[in-house]
């Protein structure tokens, strides 16, 4: 029986219990634990703790702050085997990309905390006399809301940057992967970071955001999560005056042009759709391949994906957990009965396997229509979607047409094709010849419906910091 923790609140330095809902292993449909709802009066404690929690800690040299934090990044690290079985326990993902997930949250938090170091302004050169000096100040207490399917990455990103940049953070992490947002506050705390600086919250999601969203405490809002609710929380943050960091949903094109290798790159597709049952907003889902590659490209991408492992993400062998919930096995079920009923053909998978648990194959349809649903709704699990297209400029056509603009691929070895792409993909991440399309150090964000701002990169500390000009008469 592996461990799996008694999860609490985590409000102005104390962890308080609370009665909540089960949490469930999405492997077998056990509960593992219950998540506990924080009351209004739970939330007040958050507010007031973190608007103290706030003075002190901006305050600090950022030197002093990155030093907490990279002591944080080292407990996660000295404890990645572990955190690695939790999170699959509570979200499925293989224990080998769990792993991988805690050391990158590791590489995020210690990026952040020494970019924050580097939160210059600037002096514009004016008249004698006169001094005009840019600064970037912290800009107060932070609510961040974070989802299931990075459940240490994503809340690791928000909080590492607010802190490194001199915030306070209310964090509600999401409901259904609870524990491994709870290790991750527990790595915060034991590196020093001081009481009401970072505070942890379960509870109904909308309540919570509604709650804290319009608080005067509160001065910038943070989500990683679906269109539909980041344009809901965005308007309420407009509603108040207060900025928003949204990171949305994605439908990622994948532009496969007739100079590559054709088996090669399909091969690659399917393992790229593959990362954690495709239950990523980068997700590479819909496939324009040039007609002169398109029949070894989807061959080389059924082959691979008929050969990769389901199963509990426990075990080693495992190239595919369980789907994280019930909905997303439903949804998947949905669009692949309505994308073969328009024409889609079938080439990998295509049903659920048994009946315990979320499992879903990888599953590759090839001839998909435009009209059919999968092909503009964000499937978020294991379904790749191909289609043959005449050129590039075609290609990118109908890449452009959806109002997602996540991230983009390209494969392609020839400089103009790669420029055009460069040029004319409406994406905020774009990768060309492999599928990693962000590193800490780059920021990471969409354009259109997918989202505002960035994380990572300088662009995305910035989110977390107003600017103050002044202007001094010397003489
Ligand atoms: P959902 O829209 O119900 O929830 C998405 C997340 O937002 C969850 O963590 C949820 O707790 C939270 N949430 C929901 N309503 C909220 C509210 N009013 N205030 C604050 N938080 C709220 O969808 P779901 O079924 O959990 O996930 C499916 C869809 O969500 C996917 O199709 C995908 O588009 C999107 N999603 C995107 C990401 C991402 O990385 N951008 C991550 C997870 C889910």
């Amino acid at each position: 029986m592996h461990h799996y923790p008694d999860l609490k609140l985590f409000i102005g330095g104390a962890w308080k219990t609370a009665d909540g809902e089960p949490v469930l292993n999405p492997a077998d449909d056990s509960v593992l634990g219950t998540v506990p709802h924080a009351t209004r009066a739970d939330l007040d404690g958050a507010l007031a703790a973190a608007q103290n929690g706030f003075k002190a800690w901006s305050r600090l040299a950022p030197a002093q702050r990155a030093e907490t934090l990279g002591k944080a990044a080292q407990i996660l690290r000295s404890r990645a085997d572990d955190l690695a079985v939790v999170m699959t326990l509570e979200q499925g993902k293989p224990v080998a990309q769990a792993r991988q997930e805690v050391m990158r949250t590791a590489d995020m938090i210690e990026w952040e905390a020494q970019e924050g170091r580097r939160l210059y302004g600037r002096v514009i050169p004016s008249e004698p006399g006169m001094r005009h000096t840019v600064l970037r100040q912290p800009i107060g207490v932070v609510a961040a809301f974070s989802p299931w399917n990075f459940p240490t990455a994503s809340p690791g990103r928000k909080v590492a940057a607010a802190l490194s940049a001199g915030c306070s953070i209310i964090l509600k992490a999401s409901e259904e992967t609870p524990a491994s947002a709870f290790e991750l506050v527990r790595a915060f705390e034991e590196a020093g970071v001081p009481a009401g600086v970072v505070n942890l919250v379960f509870g109904n999601p909308a309540e919570i955001s509604e709650y804290l969203i319009p608080h005067p405490t509160i001065r910038v809002i943070t989500l990683t999560g679906s269109v539909a609710v980041g344009k809901r929380l965005t308007a309420l943050a407009g509603e108040y005056m207060k900025p928003a960091i949204m990171e949305l949903g994605g439908h990622a094109p994948v532009i496969v042009c007739d100079d590559v290798d054709a088996v090669a790159s399909g091969t690659l597709a399917a393992l790229g759709k593959s990362r954690n049952a495709g239950q990523v907003c980068t997700s590479p889902t819909r496939f324009y391949v040039e007609d002169a590659v398109y029949e070894p490209f989807i061959a080389a991408m059924a082959e691979k994906a008929m050969s990769l492992k389901v199963g509990n993400g426990l075990d080693p062998d495992t190239d595919i957990g369980p789907l994280a919930n019930a909905r997303r096995v439903a949804a998947i079920e949905e669009l692949v009965a309505d994308a073969r009923q328009k024409g889609a053909r079938l080439l990998a998978g295509g049903e659920r396997l048994g009946t315990k648990g979320n499992f879903y194959p990888l599953t590759v349809l090839a001839d998909v229509p435009d009209d059919a649903r999968a092909m503009r709704e964000e499937p978020f699990g294991p379904l790749a979607l191909v289609s043959r297209v005449r050129s590039i400029d075609e290609a990118i056509e109908k890449a452009n047409s959806l109002p997602f603009g996540l991230a983009g691929y390209g494969f392609t070895n020839s400089a103009r094709k790669a420029n055009q792409l460069y040029e004319e993909l409406e994406v905020g991440n774009l990768a060309i010849n492999h599928f990693v399309p962000s590193i800490p150090e780059t920021p990471f964000g969409g354009v259109k419906d997918s989202g505002i701002g960035r994380e990572g990169g300088e662009e995305g500390l910035h989110g977390y910091t107003v600017v103050k000009n002044i202007s001094h008469l010397m003489s």
